[in-house]
């Protein structure tokens, strides 16, 4: 896998602006609550699956460009809101999809999105 080793990812998680303590921080402890909001959910169900649509999610890390790949979206939209209640597991895709249609009414173990892809 050589031609990973350089290529788009390391140049897409290259940033213009540094990212703050805080920012820094708030990612940190993000990322523990979406590891374990999904320790949950695999355990409930088995699998790690999106809590949008339902379907198996991959894990990978919270960077990653597969749409297929699952982490957590902040239910009230306030990132600064890092607390277990407002993390729901979620498709890339499904994120971008409740982002893009600003769909606010989208809760944990909701299920009711339509995965694009079959
Ligand atoms: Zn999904």
């Amino acid at each position: 896998m050589q031609a990973d080793g350089y290529g788009f990812k390391d140049m897409r998680k290259t940033r213009l602006k540094p990212i703050s303590d805080k920012t820094r921080q708030r990612n940190q402890i993000w990322k523990l609550v979406c590891l374990t909001r999904m320790a949950y959910i695999t355990a409930k169900y088995g699998y790690l699956l999106c809590e949008y649509c339902g379907k198996h999610g991959y894990f990978e890390d919270a960077n990653s460009d597969n749409p297929l790949a699952v982490w957590g979206h902040h239910i009230d939209w306030n990132r600064d809101n890092t607390d277990l209640s407002n993390c729901m597991i979620a498709h890339n895709q499904c994120n971008t999809h409740i982002h893009d249609n600003n769909l606010k009414d989208v809760y944990q173990e909701c299920f009711k999105g339509e995965l694009s892809e079959g």
